[in-house]
């Protein structure tokens, strides 16, 4: 790897780039840069927002300006006001240490009459969207006789945007001897067309492959039924405690009704597209740059120029139309050497665009099943904890407040002062998930596969089926219980409801959950003493049943190895079927009647 210096970029812009932490060039820049201290060199490059682009062209473009010359030299074309106040932004810094040398912005949808100010005390570089330079050039305030580079960047967004005439406009504008430097994420035909047009001798420099998604990211759908969109959106956002996404939706009325949601539900969230002002939308992407927002919902056109680097996610509230958006929208994520995750949540007629898209970028979505409510909960409840354990407490403000805070909750035991802590930040999530409506997803398959976690279940089930149950650990012995996740019932839950049965906390291994019922590992020595003691226990009016693995399969295969209600039905192998669907309705009313309140008592059980 070549050091800047080696690429041939003057002392006063290393000690610029020196000063904002760039140490080494990123691989575009590499490519870029030496070509461009050339003469006469034009260049497509191909690479998504996020590889350093800016700078690769940016570098070289400051250096070769004649700071001691007022006239504008260098045109950058941006797609919009935001990308072009960030490329101006960053220009200016790359270029502090040269005397003389101005960069300005002008854009649409703001003053024009302090731009021509501006522009009349003259700027090298200007950094414009086409149609307000355009307009600029017919006043006779832009001038652009004496440019010697002209950059498109986001060219095909630009395209895709109807800048074609202007930015034909603008190219015949120019001086023919010039630099011409268009930098794309993508590569279509309008794209070439411009490229045969305007460029000269060009060299393509392509930064990963052409016209794929970034590398680190995963791409995830959850197919829902169209009325269930915004339901699981809550649940994809909800399953990730520190998420960090922009939102996109496809049209501006669509963008605020879910930001709007979203705020309701109690969300960090808001709106961005084109219908706010442009205050508006700078204040809430600063907003969001900040931190302050975790998630923001855009449309794909007014969140092009926000760069934000540790963005968690993408979501795809909906697919694009256009394949080349939704490269756009993934590439958000997954930069810096991060990993990211793009999640579409789709409906059905949704699922060709997800072929289509995998042929483009070259790389599979994985089928998601939406996180279960419990599982959510789990994840939010360790996010209080931790939030807790991590608050910094000023003993010394705090101390003269101490007594009577002490008088007053003395009441309540240190279990409760806990109970009530956590019931208080958790508290949105419990209410919820308690009563949170059902998802059914529509069956996730992929050529007839079903998706990846529902695969590997099933060969999970398969293999016990063939092969037996699972062996246990040395020393351990596997046991069967009647709940399962459909019973809300998970590690954590099996665990407790053991410990409760069982006095002297027995140690559990290994654990395994399916749907309707799970099995679990414990010392071969304490196996006999849990089963007697859970022969005891029940959850609300319901028997729990624990035996040994190896029995409840062999019952199992007496009964012919048939489950109801996808529900292992274990004992009495010998009683008729008759008596055995008696017995289980039987069972299985007092979840039938208060399938809510067994909810409710699942939740309470949940703290304790
Ligand atoms: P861009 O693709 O131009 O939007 O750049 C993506 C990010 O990478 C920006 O935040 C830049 O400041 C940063 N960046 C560009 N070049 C370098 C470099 N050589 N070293 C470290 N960071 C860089």
């Amino acid at each position: 790897m070549k050091t800047f210096e080696e690429l041939g970029v003057s002392e006063a812009i290393r000690r610029a780039i020196a000063e904002l932490g760039y140490e080494n060039p990123m691989p575009v820049q590499e490519e870029v840069i030496p070509y461009l201290l050339g003469v006469g060199n034009d260049v497509i490059a191909l690479a998504q927002t996020g590889t350093g682009k800016t700078a690769a062209y940016g570098l070289p473009v400051l250096q070769k300006v004649n700071p001691d010359d007022r006239r504008t030299q260098a045109v950058i074309l941006s797609p919009t006001r935001e990308l072009c106040l960030q490329i101006a932004g960053d220009l200016k810094e790359y270029s502090r240490y040269i005397d003389g040398l101005h960069v300005l912005a002008v854009y649409g949808g703001s003053s024009i009459e302090s731009q021509i100010r501006s522009l009349r005390k003259g700027a090298q570089v200007i950094v414009a969207t086409p149609g307000r330079l355009i307009d600029l050039m017919k006043r006779g305030v832009a001038r652009l006789d004496a440019v010697e580079n002209v950059v498109l960047d986001e060219a095909d967004e630009m395209l895709n945007m109807g800048f074609t005439e202007s930015i034909d406009e603008i190219l015949a504008g120019v001086p023919e001897e010039r630099n011409t430097l268009l930098f794309s994420a993508t590569m279509g035909k309008e794209i070439e067309r411009i490229a045969k047009t305007y460029l000269r001798n060009y060299q393509e420099i392509v930064v990963g492959s052409r016209n794929e998604g970034a590398e680190k990211v995963n791409h995830i759908y959850y197919l829902v039924h169209a009325k269930d969109k915004y339901l699981a959106l809550k649940r994809v956002v909800d399953y990730y405690p520190r998420i960090y996404a922009i939102i996109f939706c496809r049209t501006r009325m669509e963008t605020q009704e879910v930001a709007d949601l979203l705020i309701r539900d109690g969300y960090s969230a808001e709106a961005l597209h084109g219908d706010l002002s442009q205050a508006q939308r700078d204040l809430t992407m600063q907003k969001f740059r900040q931190h302050r927002t975790q998630l923001l919902v855009a449309t794909d056109v007014a969140a092009r120029g926000l760069d934000v680097e540790e963005l968690s996610h993408v979501i795809n509230y909906g697919l694009p139309d256009d394949v080349e958006n939704y490269t756009h929208r993934s590439g958000r994520t997954g930069r810096a050497g991060k990993r990211g995750t793009s999640i579409s949540i789709i409906h059905i007629r949704e699922k060709g665009k997800v072929r289509v898209i995998e042929k483009v970028i070259g790389k599979e979505f994985e089928a998601g099943t939406l996180p279960e409510p419990q599982e959510i909960c789990t994840k939010q409840l360790y996010r209080v904890m931790d939030e807790l354990e991590r608050i910094e407490v000023d003993d010394v403000q705090i101390a003269p407040f101490l007594p009577e805070i002490y008088r007053k909750l003395e009441w309540l035991t240190k279990e409760d002062l806990v109970k009530r802590i956590v019931s208080r930040e958790f508290g949105r999530f419990l209410n919820y998930y308690a009563n949170a409506p059902e998802i059914v997803q529509p069956t996730a398959t992929r050529n007839g596969k079903k998706g990846e976690r529902n695969e590997n279940k099933g060969e999970r089930r398969r293999a016990e089926r063939q092969n037996g149950p699972r062996q246990a650990e040395a020393g351990y012995k596997r046991l069967f219980i009647n709940l399962g996740k459909r019973d809300n019932y998970y590690a954590r839950e099996i665990i407790n409801l053991v410990n409760r049965y069982v006095k002297g906390k027995v140690q559990i291994g290994r654990i395994d959950l399916t749907t309707n019922c799970s099995f679990f590992e414990v010392p071969e020595a304490e196996a006999s003493l849990v089963i007697q003691k859970m022969a005891k226990a029940k959850v609300g009016e319901r028997r729990v049943v624990v035996d040994s693995a190896e029995r409840e399969q062999a019952s199992a295969g007496n009964r012919g190895g048939k489950e109801r209600h996808g529900r292992t039905k274990r004992f009495e192998a010998d009683a008729s079927p008759r008596d055995m669907k008696k017995k289980w309705k039987k069972e299985a009313a007092p979840e039938r009647e208060g399938k809510k309140k067994k909810r409710h008592e699942d939740w309470r059980q949940f703290f304790e």
